[in-house]
């Protein structure tokens, strides 16, 4: 059996994929710019790698939650414009605007602590400020926003800050007849519509995610925000794809098998003895676990992919790996086992993997361990 060169254990990122993918997800924008987002190590896949591969394919702007993120990219000498949106009084507003990076004010008091943390730098902050149309999570009421507006515009004409975008956040993207969404777009506009009315001129208003930016054209606006179909995951419900451009997953997750044995009928397997062995059969070991980020809760259920054919986690996911029944294949150690992959040689899609650990393909793709090497092809 082919034993591949590659380490053991893997996470194989194809970066062409994701160049790719934002050379097709910028078609479908249109006219709008697209940012990349690059939060939680670029969504498993290596936040330095993803932002070179994104810009590659010609996103306009990168995006990061924390700034830690966005100072990670700054660090590899990355210089594109940057925006960092989720930050507690205190944080380090001088540091990233001495990188250039644009920030995300939420509240009359985040906006002036930015202006102070300018004013330190010697230098202009980029600010976008923060609608919450609905989500019900940061940003500035309807109510409060005219106040935000109005200390914005203060600033601003005071040289205080840039105000350069405004922006919002859908729940219910994924789900495009979902009253919220046309809701909050609604409520998007109107706000757009005061701070113009009061004399800011934003020339980025952005609230698309990858859904919205597959499903929603209206949602579009100047800027969409794109996560997870960079990585080649498609949101949407299957029934709502027909629209989507092909999207490719750049990460396989693979493992050599650690060793094969056979096992008389009625072995209990792994912890617990959850389950039992039918018959004699041929038992081989997967050498990933819960401490990589394959979920326990995918225990009895997660699909892998050998040479021979599709099996399945039998019993319990262990810490740092699992066992699977692979009855008389022709399977021997350092065989390489895919969890999940795009697809080309038949193995399972993430999607698969989240729909047996009872989660989303965001939290399969992001909790993949430290302890994983990712391998760039
Ligand atoms: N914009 C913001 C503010 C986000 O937090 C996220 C991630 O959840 C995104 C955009 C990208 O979302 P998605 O990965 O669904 O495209």
């Amino acid at each position: 059996s082919a034993t591949a060169p590659v380490p053991q254990r893997a996470a194989l990122i194809d970066t062409s994929a994701i160049t790719a993918n934002v050379r097709a997800l910028r078609e479908v924008a249109g006219g709008a710019k697209l940012l990349a987002v690059l939060k939680a190590d670029g969504y498993g896949h290596g936040i330095v790698q993803a932002a070179r591969a994104a810009l590659d394919g010609g996103a306009d702007y990168l995006g990061t939650a924390v700034l830690e993120e966005a100072f990670a990219v700054r660090e590899a000498g990355i210089t594109a414009p940057l925006f960092s949106w989720l930050a507690a009084p205190g944080s380090p507003y001088a540091k990233a605007i001495g990188q250039d990076i644009d920030l995300a004010a939420y509240s009359v008091a985040q906006l002036e602590e930015i202006a102070a943390a300018g004013d330190a730098a010697g230098r202009i902050p980029r600010v976008h400020l923060k609608i919450d149309t609905g989500m019900w999570r940061g940003g500035s009421t309807l109510e409060d926003w005219p106040g935000l507006c109005a200390a914005a515009l203060a600033l601003e004409r005071a040289g205080g800050i840039r105000g350069v975008g405004i922006w919002s956040h859908l729940a219910c993207a994924d789900e495009p007849d979902h009253p919220s969404v046309a809701a909050q777009l609604e409520m998007f506009t109107e706000a757009i519509g005061i701070a113009r009315d009061m004399g800011l001129d934003p020339e980025l208003c952005h609230i698309a995610n990858s859904a919205a930016t597959l499903a929603t054209p209206a949602a579009h606006f100047d800027m969409v925000r794109t996560g997870i179909a960079v990585y080649g995951v498609n949101p949407l419900p299957e029934d709502l794809r027909g629209g989507s451009p092909t999207l490719r997953p750049a990460m396989t997750l693979c493992a050599a098998i650690v060793q094969t044995k056979r096992a008389p009928a009625g072995a209990g397997i792994s912890y617990g003895h959850t389950e039992l062995t039918e018959t004699e059969t041929t038992l081989a070991v997967v050498p990933l676990g819960y401490a990589d980020g394959v979920f326990r809760s995918a225990s009895s259920r997660g699909p892998v992919q050998l040479a021979g054919g599709r099996y399945r986690v039998l019993g319990r996911v262990c810490m740092d790996q699992f066992v699977i029944d692979v009855a008389d294949d022709d399977v021997v150690p350092g065989d390489r086992a895919v969890l999940f992959g795009p697809g080309d040689g038949g193995e399972p899609h993430v999607e698969a993997w989240a729909e047996a650990s009872g989660t989303i393909p965001y939290e399969i793709l992001t909790r993949v361990g430290s302890r994983v090497p990712r391998i760039y092809l």
